[in-house]
Parts: C-alpha cells; sequence; structure tokens
C-alpha cells in the first residue's frame, strides 16, 4: 500500500498531473511507450495501478518489456526497494562482502 506522498512521487515521475491523485486506482493513462505500439493506440489501453506497487499494465505487447523496466525504476525511487531479487543478487559483486565478512570473522 502506497502513501500519499509515493503516490505524488509516482505521478510525477510518470508526469501525470497531480490533480488525478484523486482518482481511484487503476486510472487509465496514455501509455509512455505508445510509439512502440504495432496496432493503433486506443484511450483505454493503459492503466496504473497506484494503490499498491506501482504498475502499469498495457494492452499491448510490443511496449511490455519498456513498461516493466519502467515501473521497477519508478517502484524502487518510490518504494526504495526492488522486489525483483535477480536485481540484488547480481554476480560479481560478492568478493567484496566475503572479504568483509572474513575480517569480521577472525578472532
Ligand atoms: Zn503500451
Amino acid at each position: 500500500m502506497l502513501n500519499d506522498r509515493q503516490v505524488r512521487k509516482t505521478f510525477e515521475l510518470l508526469e501525470i498531473p497531480l490533480k488525478r491523485m484523486n482518482e481511484s486506482s487503476p486510472i487509465y493513462i496514455p501509455c509512455p511507450y505508445q510509439e512502440k505500439h504495432t496496432k493503433p493506440t486506443r484511450a483505454r489501453d493503459c492503466q496504473l495501478y497506484f494503490n499498491d506497487g506501482p504498475n502499469i499494465f498495457c494492452f499491448h505487447e510490443s511496449c511490455r518489456e519498456a513498461l516493466r523496466e519502467l515501473c521497477d525504476f519508478v517502484r524502487f525511487e518510490v518504494t526504495g526497494s526492488n522486489t525483483n531479487s535477480a536485481f540484488i543478487s547480481a554476480p560479481g559483486q560478492t568478493t567484496n562482502s566475503q572479504s568483509r565478512s572474513s575480517k569480521r570473522a577472525k578472532r
């Protein structure tokens, strides 16, 4: 569940008018990647869920990957955490923490 401040930040990052915060989630927004659409874009193709997440769902498939990356970015900016565990356990970053923990384990 997002608080008012987090919802506000979501809207700012996505450049959605803040007055639309008063509408209830989800709201219809213009798809941020509608130039990627291979079929005609209609007014109600894209929805923003901001009572949780935040998440963006678009009817089109051609923008899905770009939207997922945008959602990850917005979610990270807004909540300060990324639930995508692949992002956290990136390979090649274990050396530092290993040497640090072995130093601490020494008596
Ligand atoms: Zn789209």
